[in-house]
């Protein structure tokens, strides 16, 4: 039920995901794609239909699993570019006042969520646990400059460090 947490999957997003076929006799032998996502209702991660319609078994088959349903893998692009969108109105806009550091783990928190990637996965090429990965993000533990710009980099993003006149001008 927690395995899209075992993945690293932010419970705050949607996915996609390959699924298996309902075992029925006139089902065609096809790899579905659905949506993925947590469900807080009933306490768990759950796959919808697939995105041609049809109704599909619970639960995701492992990553990279070929999609061999036409009409999936047709409607993917459109559903991909809306779950991204989403998660990029999902970003919270800067704090006016906010300090630095605040702004800095906003940043990086943002950028990670945009990223789209696994916390785990970033993590291991950090050579840090997901645990304090974790806490790096949530502000728990302090988000270096150093820090930032490591999991930065990770996300194929680059820090940059401004100055300018108080009034926001430019210099
Ligand atoms: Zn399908």
């Amino acid at each position: 039920m927690h395995l899209g947490d075992k993945e690293g999957l932010d419970r705050g997003r949607r996915y996609l995901r390959p699924v298996a076929r309902l075992q029925l006799p006139d089902e065609p032998d096809l790899v579905h794609l659905a949506m993925y996502e947590w469900l807080p209702m009933f306490e768990a991660w759950a796959t919808g239909p697939a995105l041609c319609g049809r109704s599909t078994s619970q639960g995701p088959l492992p990553e990279g699993t070929e999609v061999t349903c036409r009409s999936c893998v047709d409607y993917q692009p459109k559903y991909q570019t809306a779950l991204d969108l989403q998660a990029g109105l999902r970003r919270v806009p800067p704090v006016s006042g906010a300090s630095a550091q605040e702004r800095l783990l906003q940043q990086v928190q943002m950028a990670v969520k945009g990223a789209g990637l696994k916390r785990r996965w970033i993590a291991e090429r950090l050579h840090v646990s997901d645990k304090h990965l974790s806490q790096l993000l949530t502000g728990r533990a302090s988000m270096t400059l150093n820090w930032a710009e490591q999991i930065l980099r990770v996300c194929g993003l680059e820090l940059v460090v401004k100055v300018r006149p108080q009034d926001g001008g430019h210099l």
